[in-house]
């Protein structure tokens, strides 16, 4: 974990992502990734964002081991507080938690598919009626 500065300078430059300064980022540095750990597991991630760092987390054994440490951490630090049971399967909540929300990450890239699917057979339509009014292409009269 570089900490601190690494966070400071990336949510700059995720500022500018989610105002759609760029486009679409396919891939995570291990940097950019490091500066995502808290705002992932508190929730704080768009959906892009999401996407993103759970693919770079599944690909990069070193920044997973660093969400697992700093998932540890908080979470310990939350049971001693609550006094909760403190032997419960950290690891495996986590794994819970990166599932839940790589099944949302995929909920919505479905129906961004399908928003794109839409507006194509909208167009379609339009453009259709468009030339049947113009009497280019008289569908109307053909059937
Ligand atoms: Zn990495």
């Amino acid at each position: 974990m570089t900490g601190l500065i690494a966070q400071k300078k990336n949510k700059a430059f995720r500022s500018m992502t989610g105002k759609g300064f760029i486009k679409k980022r396919t891939e995570l540095s291990h940097y950019e990734a490091d500066s995502m750990v808290n705002d992932f597991i508190e929730n704080r991630l768009n959906i892009e964002e999401t996407k993103l760092y759970i693919e770079h987390i599944s690909k990069c054994r070193e920044c997973y081991e660093d969400l697992e440490l700093v998932y540890m951490i908080g979470n310990t630090l939350r049971y001693l507080d609550e006094e909760e049971d403190a032997s419960a399967d950290l690891q495996k909540m986590l794994k819970t938690d990166i599932q839940k929300k790589a099944s949302k990450v995929k909920i919505y890239d479905i129906h961004m598919k399908l928003y794109k699917y839409i507006i194509l057979a909208v167009v379609i339509i339009v453009i259709i009626m468009l030339l049947d009014f113009t009497g280019v292409l008289p569908v109307t009269r053909l059937i």
